[in-house]
């Protein structure tokens, strides 16, 4: 079966081979060293400087990393405005009131790209605010926000960003040069690792004024005990040899440019094929990610009988979120994903459409 949702991800034969390796326990100096490495490579990956950033490694899916970093980060005197346009920019404010920290919301419709204007409207309406969070690709739609001009905004006005980068990390470019003081990712989207790990690109000035809002999630303490060689609890020792082996592999492969360049062959060759089929693409390709696209459904044919039909085929897609389900699927090209099995999934949707 191959997994054409936004992770987890079909895993290459080495990174599944590497879950097979010796028990380790966690106290031992033999799991130190692959935490390390797993943070040195996370680190290499856009090139950061170990003096400046940290590779922060947490035992939990995305949300994990992305709950820890908004945690921490929105100093206790601090205010966060949160860029909302789609499911996964919901779930930051939800996470903002849950620790009651002081926030604004710019919402948007689903299908709307963040607005600037409103966005800057905002930020100089209430000069308190101190963070912006927003994702970068929101996987809801297969938007990619645009990273670049939100960071001038922040930049302008001396004002943190804070990424949700779960579904764009090691695929999309992020320019860490800027206003981004974190970005929170996981092992097993763009990666190709498995669920279980995830993890936090921060600044080591921001956390220095982290505050510690969360028990297991602390992402100051964290930070503190992975550069001791240490740990606070147990972390899935399993999930790290496959991080760590994905990111060999990522390495080797090229780096998140070759990945880039890899998924937006594939994302290309599906939105050719289905725009000919009559299933157009929701976005034009300058406003999608690599990772995912959205799609319209065929006229006639209901999301679960395309689904099951092409489950039967041997794909999994996956479906548009809440309202959209009844207009949209989406196809995501993250993992061991190769053009032959483009080309098969387009038969399977032909055979189904035709
Ligand atoms: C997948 C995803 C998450 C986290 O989801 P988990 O199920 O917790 O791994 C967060 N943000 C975005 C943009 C995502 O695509």
């Amino acid at each position: 079966m191959l997994l054409l949702n936004p992770g987890p991800v079909t895993l290459s034969e080495r990174v599944r081979q590497s879950l097979l390796q010796p028990d380790l326990c966690h106290r031992e100096s033999e799991f130190f060293d692959l935490q390390d490495e797993a943070r040195a490579r996370l680190l290499d990956i856009y090139g950061l400087d170990p003096a400046e950033w940290a590779a922060v490694l947490m035992t939990g899916s995305g949300t994990a990393a992305v709950e820890s970093m908004i945690a921490a980060l929105v100093p206790e005197q601090g205010k966060l405005l949160i860029v909302q346009n789609g499911v996964y920019g919901e779930r930051i404010t939800q996470i903002a009131t849950q620790y009651r920290i002081a926030h604004e919301v710019v919402a948007h419709d689903w299908m709307q790209a963040p607005d600037l204007a409103r966005i800057a409207a905002a930020l100089d309406a209430d000069r308190a605010i101190t963070h912006v969070a927003v994702i970068h690709h929101e996987t809801t739609t297969g938007r990619l926000n645009d990273l670049q001009a939100l960071d001038a905004l922040c930049r302008a006005r001396d004002v943190r960003l804070l990424v949700d980068g779960v579904s764009s990390f090691g695929a999309e470019a992020i320019d860490f040069g800027g206003s981004i003081a974190a970005v929170a990712a996981t092992a097993n989207k763009c990666l190709h690792g498995v669920p279980g790990a995830s993890f936090v690109m921060v600044r080591r000035s921001a956390l220095e004024q982290a505050a510690s809002r969360t028990y297991y999630l602390d992402l100051g303490r964290l930070a503190r005990l992975q550069d001791q060689r240490n740990t606070p609890f147990t972390p899935s020792v399993h999930a790290y040899y496959a991080l760590v082996e994905a990111l060999r592999e990522l390495e080797e492969e090229g780096g998140w440019r070759a990945r880039h360049a890899r998924y937006a062959a594939l994302a290309e060759r599906a939105r050719a094929g289905l725009e000919a089929l009559g299933m157009p693409a929701l976005w034009p390709s300058d406003q999608s990610s690599v990772v995912l696209r959205a799609y319209r459904l065929p006229a006639g044919l209901s999301y679960p009988q395309l689904h099951d039909g092409l489950k039967a085929r041997g794909f999994v897609i996956y479906a548009g979120q809440g309202g959209l389900s009844a207009e949209l699927f989406r196809i995501s090209t993250m993992g061991n994903i190769k053009m032959d099995d483009i080309e098969r999934l387009l038969q399977g949707f032909k055979a189904l459409t035709q």
